[in-house]
């Protein structure tokens, strides 16, 4: 039986990577200079590169279940998300922050439902979006539609108690983005700051950014007036 994977990396070192050669060659004698840090969802639908447009060495990718940012704190332990947003800012400089829930997220849902006992991180990993779930036992479409979309806000909201993130939004070198993509029409709803909701990037004036205004508190409260 042909290994499918084997293949897969020989038809990219013999057709892909020619084609890009020089561009990767670039990227290594200048080293990479990504002005996005991207912190997307693991769901497997979500494909940043192809989402974005983006080539090789414009994306900084952290991803992770329900692409949640653990709080800033003082805990000694192993951070993943929290190593890569430091260095992203700090020794990359990136320039945006990006963050993207998108529909049908299995974390999400989880928030409504039980975690098998044995998937101890797991459970505890999904705190990190508990603030954004809604009152309701039984979640239907739209409740868990608002509740991605709180998540991103809420995951945003602790990306600004990163002092490095905040220093740079409030002096205007750094733009946080919330997104929400929904993955069955190709469409990517970004946070509108000022209206507290998300749009249709194809109604959007921008890509989400702000100027982000530090604490939104209001943006996570159950209010009909929001689409949140
Ligand atoms: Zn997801």
């Amino acid at each position: 039986m042909p290994d499918e994977l084997l293949q897969r990396l020989q038809r990219f070192q013999t057709d892909a990577f020619p084609l890009h050669r020089s561009h990767f060659r670039h990227l290594v004698d200048d080293g990479q200079h990504p002005m996005t840090l991207f912190i997307g969802c693991s769901d497997s639908r979500l494909v940043p590169y192809l989402l974005t447009g983006a080539g090789p060495g414009e994306l900084f990718l952290v991803r992770n279940v329900g692409a949640f940012v653990p709080p800033h704190d003082q805990s000694q332990g192993f951070h993943g998300t929290a190593a890569a947003i430091e260095f992203a800012v700090l020794n990359l400089s990136v320039k945006r922050i990006v963050v993207c829930g998108h529909s049908h997220c299995g974390a999400i849902r989880a928030l409504y439902g039980d975690v098998s006992p044995a998937a101890k991180h797991l459970s505890q990993w999904l705190e990190l979006g508990r603030e954004a779930a809604l009152p309701v036992a039984e979640p239907g479409p739209d409740v868990l539609r608002r509740t991605e979309q709180r998540a991103v806000v809420l995951q945003l909201e602790r990306l600004m108690d990163y002092p490095m993130v905040r220093e740079r939004v409030e002096a205007g070198t750094l733009a946080l983005h919330g997104w929400h993509y929904v993955i069955e029409d190709g469409e990517v709803h970004v946070f509108d700051v000022q209206r507290g909701g998300f749009v249709p990037a194809a109604q959007a004036d921008n890509a989400g950014t702000g100027p982000y205004v530090a604490h939104q508190p209001e943006a996570l409260q159950d209010d009909e007036s929001t689409r949140l």
